[in-house]
This record gives C-alpha cells, structure tokens and sequence, in this order.
C-alpha cells in the first residue's frame, strides 16, 4: 500500500462496502468463491462478509494444499514409515492430519524417524548426509511443485518424492463443471496465479465466461476484487482481470513452470471433497522414476489397501471444500472438533476454512 494512511485505507474499504451495497441493491444472489487459505484467513480475520449485502455470498473453495489430499495418499505414507526402513520429511501442518485419530507426529512418537523440514531442499540436504533413504511428502499446488522439481533434478541418489502435488486449475474447471456450488466469480489464488500467469485462466474464461480476478492480499485488495467482479457480473462479461500486477504476470514465471512440467505429468487424481479431477495429479514422470517413492517402493505398496476412517464419516471438510457449506454447519465444528483435537483437515491446516474460523471466531 506504500505510503496511503491506515486511515486512508479504512476510508477506501467504507467507501466500496457502499459502491458494492449499491450495485448489488434489486439483484439476485450472487456468489463468488475465493480459491486460497490465505483469502479467507484475511475475509475472516478482517471480518469482510459483515461488509457486505446479505445476497452477496463469498464462498471459500478448495485453496488448501494440505485439506485437498485425500485419506489414501495418508493412509500410503503411514504404510510406507512402517514398512520400509527410510527417513521421511514432512512440512509441519501435514504432520499432523489424522487418519484413525493418528497422524505423522503419532507415528514419530512411536520411533519412525520422521522429521518436520521447512523446505524440501532440507530434505535435500537430509538425504545428502545419510545412507538411508530420504522420502518427502510433496505437497501443495503449482507454488510449492517447481521447488519439488528442482529437488529432484538435483540428482540425489537417496531422496525420493511421494507426490501429493496438485495442479490447481483443472479443480476450478471441475468445480463448475459439477455445478452444485452455483459460483457467479472466482477470485483466483494469489499465490498460484505469480506462477501460472494470467493466460493459464483464459481456457476457464472462453468455456465457462464465469469472471475471473487475480487479487492480493490486503482487506482493500479483497474488496475492490469483490467490487470489480460484481460489476462484471452484472454485466455479463467474461472478465479475466489482474488486480496483483506487483506480484502476477501476464506469462507467469516461465521457468519455473519449465521445471515443473519437466519433471510433473498430469494424471487423473482424488481430491478431497471433488473425487477424481481430470489431469490434476502431479505424477513424477518416468524419466524421474528413480525418485519417486510410488515406484521405489512399489514392492511396499503392493499389499496397501485403503480404509474408510470411521471418525471422519461426519467430517464434512469435502462440503467445506466445494463451497457447499461453512465451518459452522458441521456440527461437529468447535464441539467434537477443535484445533487441538482436529477431525478433518480443514481444521489442522492453517489454510484449512474451519482452522482459521477456529481462530478468529468466525463462527461467531
Ligand atoms: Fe471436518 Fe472439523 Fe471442519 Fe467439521 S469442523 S468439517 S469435522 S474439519
């Protein structure tokens, strides 16, 4: 925001909460779906939908890398510390996501060397000092896959990768093909979006016409996002608007979208909530196979068989994902669930809807 005032800026947010009253005052029901943890941890902290006209609903989708993997590329990685003799590393947050009341941080109390790592490239390092082999969970959309990449084409004989990556942009296409969530606007993810440019949206914008913003991250940033899409809304435009140009370009970062697809193919993989999305897996290639843990260690996996985790049978995380519901129409929300003793994953992850409701009462 540079030099402009606080004041400035809560004058500015007052005066389009008015200009969006207006343009929304006589209309139907529009619903607009922010697709990333970091969106709705600012709508929420900053409490933006009491800003807004009681028909203008804004939906959060499935912007959380860690919410989106489902149970059996959970149940893999716990099958695999306990019969293969490795060192896995994990990101923090997916530690800690239960399957049957137990999670990674469960396993490591019980004497698997499980390590929590910041980057993937301290796994790197893990596995450039250790004879074991090393295996790191990947996770996370087209943001966190060209590091995964460059990882791996760094050549380490040791380290392996079990990819849960995802490519984000097949999921917003599915997400309308499925229709249930009856979205009007996206808001697309801030951080995805400086990797994949603007033009990886223009496919969505020609078959679907549904508007489309790339914002940051500031409550002023949120707003004039929702303000410029209600306008296009009402207009009928097939708006594809770039509200970040600080951070997103037009072409994205090329090269990193170069190592990506070098070492990522596409396959049709499970997401938590959406079922199977068609070319969204981020599978390592052939070529790569030596460092993909699914291969390495397919001798392991050939007699995992996948389970149905009967506390999380009225964990309705995947409703919360498509935009169905809010954290407080599960009625487990804030009573059986909490962030202490979490159910599903949309209440460990800090990217996770119900989490970050937890945390700043949103369910108030
Ligand atoms: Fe699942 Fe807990 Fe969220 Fe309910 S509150 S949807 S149980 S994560």
């Amino acid at each position: 925001m540079g030099m402009i005032s606080l004041e400035k800026v809560k004058t500015g947010i007052k005066e389009l909460s008015a200009k969006i009253k207006k343009e929304m005052e006589s209309e139907e029901e529009i619903r607009i779906m922010h697709l990333c943890g970091t969106h709705e941890d600012t709508i929420t902290r900053y409490n933006i939908r009491s800003l807004l006209p009681e028909n203008l609903k804004l939906l959060s989708g499935p912007g959380c890398p860690v919410c989106i993997i489902p149970d059996t590329d959970l149940q893999m990685v716990f099958h695999l510390i306990q019969n293969a003799n490795i060192i896995f590393t994990t990101f923090g947050d997916m530690a800690r996501v239960p399957f049957e009341g137990k999670s990674l941080f469960y396993y490591r109390s019980k004497g698997h060397d499980i390590r929590i790592v910041y980057s993937v490239f301290d796994a790197v390092e893990i596995a450039k000092q250790s004879d074991k082999p090393v295996v790191h969970f990947g996770i996370g959309f087209e943001t966190t896959m060209p590091s995964t990449a460059l990882a791996i084409l760094d050549g380490v004989e040791n380290f392996h990768v079990f990819s849960s990556h995802r490519f984000f942009i097949p999921a917003m296409e599915h997400l309308l093909s499925l229709g249930e969530a009856r979205i009007n606007g996206f808001i697309n993810p801030g951080h995805v979006s400086t990797i994949v440019g603007v033009k990886a949206y223009e496919p969505i914008k020609e078959k679907y016409g549904v508007p489309q913003i790339i914002a940051g991250f500031e409550p002023y940033d949120v707003m004039l996002a929702v303000y410029n899409l209600v306008k296009a809304i009402k207009n009928g435009e097939k708006a594809l608007l770039n509200e970040y140009t600080r951070a997103v370009k037009y072409e994205g970062n090329v090269k990193a979208q170069q190592v990506m697809d070098e070492v990522f193919d596409r396959h049709d993989w499970e997401w938590r909530g959406l079922g199977v999305v068609p070319a969204s897996g981020g599978a390592i290639r052939k070529k790569y196979e030596d460092y993909d843990a699914m291969k390495v260690f397919e001798d392991v996996f050939k007699d995992f068989e996948p389970k149905e985790d009967a506390r999380k049978r009225a964990c309705r995380c995947g409703e919360v994902l498509r935009g169905l519901i809010t954290p407080s129409d599960c009625p487990l929300f804030m009573k059986a669930c909490t962030p202490k003793d979490p159910i599903g994953p949309c209440m460990v992850s800090f990217e996770g809807t119900c989490n970050i409701w937890a945390k700043y009462g949103g369910y108030k």
